[in-house]
């Protein structure tokens, strides 16, 4: 059976709790990257997510590119958020269980800029790991562990399909695979991904050296999609898909 660690970024949107009642009923386990501003619009969500068991995760708290921000910035993007996080454990009555953090674009602020960082793409994949403003980077995963944040034990995750390979020497989340629902409907998408049916297909593809296994039995992958207004017909349509393919949910802490 297929094994998948299901993250769900940008979390809340408008139809949150629709989406936290449909995985539970689904007994679905995910983890919800939250952003600070979205949380404070309906904590009581967030706080009843809680109490269904699902795990609330920081993603920042206004979705910036941290290569964009200050050191002291990014500290406090990722310190107001963590306070919220606490806040609405706190109003579920439940006690977190693990701190986990995931930077916006994952970028982890270690270039000139967010334009850098996105340029970072189309360069040689031996470039990619060169950060230019280390210390910045540097300062953001040693806060994050000095906040309790850590990398959960992803088992059966083989690296060996991916470009990124070190993605475990850091303390922040990645993802092995990116469902990119985001691209619906963008006239700048690749791969024809701003089509229903071509990010639907991605799910069957049979590519784990371009970083689409979840048809392949020999790695468990790291699923990310998005919890966003505009793809909330897609989202159930998707998780429809991964519940057809018999998709085995594994928990990212154990409580
Ligand atoms: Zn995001």
């Amino acid at each position: 059976m297929k094994k998948v660690y299901l993250t769900i970024d940008d979390a809340p949107s408008k139809d949150f709790k629709d989406k936290v009642d449909f995985l539970y009923r689904n007994k679905i386990c995910a983890t919800f990257f939250c952003v600070g501003e979205n949380i404070k619009m309906q904590q009581e969500n967030v706080a009843y997510a809680i109490s269904k068991g699902f795990l609330i995760g920081n993603h920042s708290y206004s979705h910036p590119h941290f290569s964009d921000l200050s050191i002291d910035e990014g500290k406090e993007s990722i310190l107001l958020t963590d306070q919220i996080i606490d806040e609405t454990y706190k109003m579920a009555g439940i006690e977190r269980p693990i701190k986990v953090f995931r930077f916006p674009y994952f970028d982890r602020g270690g270039d000139e800029s967010g334009k850098d960082y996105e340029s970072k793409w189309t360069r040689p994949e031996s470039e990619r790991n060169i950060y230019k403003r280390d210390d910045r980077r540097m300062a953001l995963q040693s806060f994050l562990k000095e906040l309790g944040y850590v990398l959960p034990l992803f088992e059966g995750v083989n690296l060996k399909h991916l470009s990124d390979k070190k993605m475990f020497d850091y303390v922040d989340v990645g993802c092995t695979f990116d469902q990119m629902e985001y691209f619906l409907g963008l006239d700048n998408a690749p791969y024809g991904m701003d089509k229903e049916e071509a990010i639907l297909a991605r799910i069957d593809d049979k590519a784990p050296y371009e970083g689409r296994a979840l048809n392949c039995l020999d790695t468990t992958d790291i699923i990310l999609i998005h919890d966003h207004d505009y793809t909330s017909e897609l989202f159930y349509k998707i998780i429809n898909k991964y519940i057809d393919k018999k998709f085995e949910f594994l928990r990212l802490f154990h409580s």
